[in-house]
């Protein structure tokens, strides 16, 4: 099978933007309608920041990330323009020219592979050499909404690109898991964007939830503007000690049907320490300590 042979380049390409679209509007659609109507209405849902995100935002988000998906495009054609004639690949099409197994392992293999990936160029685009022409774009959601999972600069969107060309150079794979794994990669990006605890913290401490990441996990990076670098799983940011545990929520800012928070005397203390914080005289703290402080007045919650 050679779709680029029977559609031609420009056809082939489109097809790709438009599935990667689609794939986007579907995924984050999902995401912000979860977030604002199903979860709301029927889960415990604790939302990050101090007010909802507005139009400016959302669409800033968007726009950069329609951005994005053309930028993910340039993989793709290299490979089947260059990548083809130097036979890089290691893609197969007959699901029987290897077993079942390795079917399901490749999909684990690239899993793990693209949390690798992500850790470890995401943490190098936060060398303050690298930040402002890699990564800026993505924190200029303090706290984000769905729409900004693809949110990316250019450069960023380049190098996060190369995850699969990267994988199928590597081990063999059937054509079907790029596609598969897409979708799943895209949910579960979605998810770390969601801007709301959907589990309690308690529900966050078990196992197996404690392995992987979740909204409280990436919201606490785009909080503080560093650590928890990861993208699927904890591994590597337990590794390298850049574990910095979830962001603090309020549940008095609850948007779902339980409003009060479990100890009062809680919001209480950190309403007072929101007050000795904001009537400090020292007017030069880090943007870091400035974030904490919001998040002080909100927060009630603390886990590692
Ligand atoms: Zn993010
Ligand atoms: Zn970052």
């Amino acid at each position: 099978m050679d779709l680029v042979a029977e559609w031609g380049i420009t056809r082939f390409m489109l097809t790709q933007w438009a599935m990667n679209t689609t794939r986007y509007f579907l995924a984050a659609g999902l995401g912000w309608l979860a977030i604002q109507w199903v979860f709301k209405r029927y889960l415990n849902l604790r939302r990050h920041s101090p007010k909802p995100q507005g139009f400016k935002e959302i669409s800033r988000e968007i726009a950069h990330s329609l951005k994005s998906g053309i930028i993910f495009l340039i993989p793709t054609l290299a490979l089947v323009t260059v990548g083809k004639e130097l036979a890089i690949s290691k893609i197969y099409w007959d699901i029987h020219q290897h077993s079942y197994f390795w079917f399901a392992s490749s999909f684990v293999i690239l899993f793990f592979w693209h949390d690798t990936w992500f850790y470890w160029t995401h943490r190098l685009m936060h060398h303050p050499k690298l930040y402002k022409n890699f990564h800026s774009i993505h924190h200029q959601s303090v706290y984000p909404t769905p729409w900004a999972a693809l949110s990316f600069n250019v450069a960023e969107a380049f190098v996060e690109s190369f995850i699969f060309i990267s994988a199928i150079m590597i081990f063999p794979m059937h054509w079907s898991i790029p596609p598969l794994f897409n979708m799943l990669s895209i949910l579960l990006n979605i998810h770390g964007h969601l801007g709301h605890d959907i589990f309690s913290r308690e529900t966050l401490n078990k196992v197996p939830f404690k392995w992987f990441n979740h909204p409280s996990t990436h919201g606490q990076h785009h909080l503080k503007h560093r650590g928890n670098y990861s993208l699927y799983l904890v591994f590597w940011d337990k590794v390298m000690n850049t574990w910095i545990g979830h962001i603090k929520v309020s549940s008095h800012l609850a948007s779902g049907h339980e409003t009060r928070d479990r100890n009062q005397n809680q919001t209480d203390t950190t309403l007072n320490v929101d007050i000795n914080v904001r009537t400090s005289p020292d007017h030069h703290q880090a943007q870091d300590d400035h974030a904490d402080t919001k998040n002080l007045r909100l927060g009630t919650d603390h886990a590692a």
